[in-house]
């Protein structure tokens, strides 16, 4: 099967979260010189596949089959790739079936290897991600057989394939405060407290500001407000209560404590509750990594281009690896019509994305 044919099969799967609608069983029949491992969990179901061909480190090719739902807005069929030109139309097509297409091929034609080579599939990471990918990694940590290094195949390129590839991603912190204050008579001040006149006083200090100066790696890590609501939406009463979010895309220099403190710092002097929530933890692999240098390598060979080793952008699994000390890197298409109707890709990437993974397997 020649890689645009595989490519489109996985596009027909309605994979859509938690759903693999028989693609794992396929992919599993697709690589069966590799030993398979299943799990199924709540609905969710993972492929850990593996192959050791000598002794030698252990480098996994990791991704998800899922997909978020189509939405309105499509010219073709979603489920069904469609070409024009040079493009492929499908939900899937960047993110991410064009990342699985291209490592599922490169390492079935791989015939020699100076180590194991595995693969990791979930069904959930557009999801809640809880019984996806860290439920895989649990039971590899568990049984001694964490991977050395992690490619992980989201789309990461930006307006040329080969410009960038993530050495890292970023947290993300959320929060919300509520300033308790007394209700009472716009024309008698004195007599309430005015939780919104209290919160005004300390809002330029915390609006957008960094948090940390940023480094290399990361950019500085911004105190940004999403909402603010308080009062009865009428001009004669003043409001008991303010409830504001925010939201922190933490680099690895600020954690959820910096987050609590800097509030604190404002807000000590009056009545008030925080309640903190990390979705996911920042982090980030070493410039001088082998898995940087050579996904970097094979990218200069079969592009010419060097990419920029980027961390910004939202979430992806690959901070799962990241927490689990694994050496992870992130390459992929460009991202450009990810989540959105007519998500479309070029068939030159793809097959460009595989030759990279080809090389980086070659090379390793
Ligand atoms: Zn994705």
């Amino acid at each position: 099967m020649d890689l645009i044919t595989l490519f489109e099969k996985l596009l027909r799967f309605r994979s859509i979260t938690p759903e693999d609608d028989g693609a794992l069983a396929f992919i599993e029949g697709y690589l069966c010189d590799f030993e398979a491992v299943r799990f199924e969990k709540e609905g969710v179901k993972n492929l850990f596949l593996y192959r050791k061909f000598s002794e030698g480190p252990h480098l996994c090719f990791a991704g998800h089959i899922d997909v978020v739902p189509p939405g309105e807005g499509w010219e073709s069929d979603p489920f069904e790739p469609t070409r024009r030109g040079e493009w492929l139309y499908a939900r899937g097509a960047q993110d991410m079936k064009s990342g699985l297409a291209a490592f599922l091929k490169a390492c079935k034609d791989t015939k020699d290897f100076g180590g194991t080579l595995s693969l990791l599939i979930t069904s959930d990471e557009e999801g809640e991600a809880k019984y996806g990918t860290v439920e895989v990694l649990e039971w590899l940590k568990e049984n001694a057989f964490l991977p050395d290094y992690a490619i992980v195949a989201e789309p990461t390129c930006e307006t040329r394939f080969g410009d960038a590839i993530k050495i890292g991603r970023r947290g993300s912190i959320n929060g919300i405060i509520e300033k308790i204050g007394k209700q009472g008579h716009a024309a008698y001040p004195e007599k309430a407290v005015n939780p919104i006149h209290k919160v005004a006083q300390v809002l330029p200090y915390m609006a957008g500001v960094d948090l940390d100066s940023g480094d290399e790696n990361f950019a500085p890590s911004k105190f940004v407000i999403t909402d603010i609501r308080a009062g009865m939406g009428v001009t004669n009463v003043t409001p008991g209560k303010l409830r504001m979010m925010f939201n922190v895309r933490n680099s690895t220099q600020t954690t959820k404590e910096d987050v609590e403190a800097f509030v604190h710092r404002y807000f000590r002097e009056m009545d008030y509750t925080l309640t903190l929530n990390e979705s996911a933890k920042p982090f980030v692999t070493d410039r001088t990594s082998r898995v940087v240098r050579d996904l970097v390598r094979a990218i200069g060979e079969v592009t010419g281009i060097e990419p920029k080793l980027s961390t910004a952008g939202g979430t992806s699994d690959a901070r799962f690896f990241g927490e689990y000390g694994i050496d992870t890197v992130e390459f992929g298409v460009i991202n450009d019509t990810i989540h959105a109707p007519n998500e479309r890709t070029s068939i030159a990437e793809v097959e460009n994305l595989e030759r990279v993974f080809a090389r980086v397997i070659a090379n390793f």
